[in-house]
């Protein structure tokens, strides 16, 4: 989970059943996102529930399913908001990110497509493409945050590795 995840390059109808799979555990848990990681498959692939891609909360999108995601623009306004995660569990922390950003990513029908969000699709990419490299929302705490959480954070990491 500590990995980079590779780039999909296989035909799109072969991720149909891990896509299915990934919204199942989402919801589940429940979850507002989920990345192909977090389901041990080392592949740029994430899957988010219906949220809201403004800052009223109120312009609720379809479920969205991102092949090879990226992040083409971030705001330079920063806001706080708090982020639990279901590779992380028991912490939930403030966590400062770009307020708005534009992203791009490849839907199932292999259509490349650009969305701008603001609000909690704006967090949840940020949150979920982080997965996709490695990073999770503990290690975008302040120095002194990861001071207070370090016994958690430890058991977190020896998990990690067993
Ligand atoms: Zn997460």
């Amino acid at each position: 989970m500590r990995l980079k995840a590779a780039a999909v390059e296989e035909p799109l109808e072969l991720l149909k059943g891990l896509v299915d799979d990934m919204f199942e555990t989402m919801f589940d848990e429940p979850g507002i996102g989920l990345a192909a990681p977090q389901v041990g498959v080392s592949k740029r692939l994430v899957v988010i529930a219906p949220v809201a891609d403004d800052d009223e909360g109120e312009n609720i999108g379809a479920r969205l399913v991102l092949v090879n995601p990226e992040i083409t623009w971030f705001s330079e306004e920063r806001v706080p908001y708090e982020e639990g995660c279901l590779s992380v569990p028991e912490i939930t922390e403030v966590v400062e990110r770009p307020r708005a950003i534009q992203f791009a990513y490849t839907d199932l029908d292999g259509v490349r497509r650009e969305h701008d969000a603001a609000g909690l699709l704006a967090r949840v990419v940020q949150h979920e493409l982080d997965h996709l490299d490695g990073v999770l929302f503990v290690d975008r705490l302040s120095l002194i945050k990861k001071q207070l959480l370090r016994k958690r954070l430890k058991q977190l990491a020896d998990a990690a590795r067993s």
